[in-house]
């Protein structure tokens, strides 16, 4: 363990493209090549920590990768000279300098999470409280595509050893949805769970008609429509439970969700929180509500796969919803030995050293593209 005060001496944000190897569809977009975003944060005894932010699309959430780099520029140099491990001021310091942007917060804070395990031979989980556990259930998606090919896909998903199925549905004609939703829901073995997420693909009306058309369904509707608005007026309407992620910004807005009944449960993404310090608070309050949540994020690679499981592994398994990884879609891994990775359905928590379990070899990233000191 370090004895001394360490201060943020330097941080490089480099750009890294992510190129999807299958297809990924959602209502909105496709996914493609997404850039993530990697901060290596460097103390003054030279410990580094790294954070990651990476949004699938700009038509899917509100950020976008670009947005994400320029918004770095100018919180990085606002906690140079500062001491990582006091995170409560790193993250007051970054509000101060500005408004919103949570997903370029998150990848500060993270990487200070990071260098504190570093720092104090600790891991991720263990600074986040304690791990119930080394490993974390995960999720798997079956994007937008015929009834035939999703029921396939569920079929082969469910050989591969995942037991929770996400299937895509919106952006196209309703009928479509409620087929695939049938065809997919035929195939599920016993224990199987069906969650069908649009990105805030429909309309309240179409949402109404998919639940009553799927009566017997056993599943659970996630992000249904756009706005907080309407799943507020929608939530009395349907007959399956309602997952909340797109519309679930901030702390405010989730406690609002559960006191009024209307979210059965969260789809949750760090970057969109704002980091882990933000998730930490969260987590605390679904468990303290008992409800039921995930942790992951909305696309990335080894480094914020690593803060979910991190997360995730802190989560009673009884409200735990998943730690979902992007990075089976990737062609690139940051630390192809210790990442996080899918075995039969499970993710378990990365034990390369200290801090989130990674080594990293910076040099994969190729060249900052800022850096501030
Ligand atoms: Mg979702």
């Amino acid at each position: 363990m370090r004895k001394t005060t360490p201060t943020i001496k330097e941080i490089r944000v480099y750009r890294m493209p992510l190129p999807a190897k299958t297809l990924y569809n959602m209502s909105s977009s496709a996914v493609l090549t997404p850039e993530s975003t990697i901060v290596a944060l460097i103390d003054s005894d030279g410990v580094i920590g790294y954070g990651e932010s990476c949004m699938a699309t700009p038509q899917a959430q509100e950020a976008n990768n670009d947005s994400i780099r320029s918004s770095l520029s100018i919180l990085s140099p606002s906690v140079i000279g500062i001491n990582p491990m006091e995170l409560d001021l790193i993250n007051s310091t970054m509000e101060n300098s500005l408004k919103g942007e949570t997903e370029a917060k998150a990848a500060i804070d993270i990487a200070c999470w990071d260098l504190i395990g570093k720092r104090l031979g600790k891991s991720v989980a263990e600074l986040l409280g304690g791990n119930i556990t080394d490993e974390v259930i995960t999720y798997h998606v079956v994007g937008i595509t015929s009834p035939e090919n999703a029921e396939k896909e569920a079929e082969r998903l469910q050989v591969e050893g995942i037991s929770r199925i996400q299937l895509k549905a919106g952006g196209r004609a309703i009928e479509n949805d409620i087929e695939a939703i049938k065809a997919v829901s035929g195939v599920l073995k016993g224990g199987t769970v069906l969650d069908v997420d649009t990105n805030r693909g429909w309309t309240e009306d179409e949402a109404i008609q998919v639940s009553n058309a799927c009566l017997e369904v056993s599943m659970s509707m996630e992000q249904p429509c756009a706005s907080e608005e309407e799943l507020y007026r929608l939530k009395p309407k349907i007959f399956h439970p309602l997952i909340v992620d797109e519309s679930a910004t901030d702390m405010n807005t989730i406690s609002k969700m559960v006191s009024a009944s209307i979210a059965d449960g969260f789809g949750l993404k760090i970057t969109r929180i704002g980091g882990l310090t933000p998730m930490k608070a969260v987590r605390d309050f679904c468990i303290e509500t008992q409800t039921p949540m995930s942790s992951d994020d909305a696309w990335g690679g080894d480094i914020i796969g690593a803060a979910g499981v991190a997360l995730g592994t802190t989560v009673p398994s009884s409200l735990n919803r998943g730690a979902w990884l992007a990075n089976t879609y990737h062609q690139v891994h940051y630390d192809p030995v210790n990442g996080p990775r899918i075995e039969n359905g499970i993710i378990k928590l990365p034990k390369g050293g200290p801090g989130l379990g990674l080594v990293i070899d910076e040099e994969i990233f190729g060249k900052p593209d800022q850096v501030h000191n």
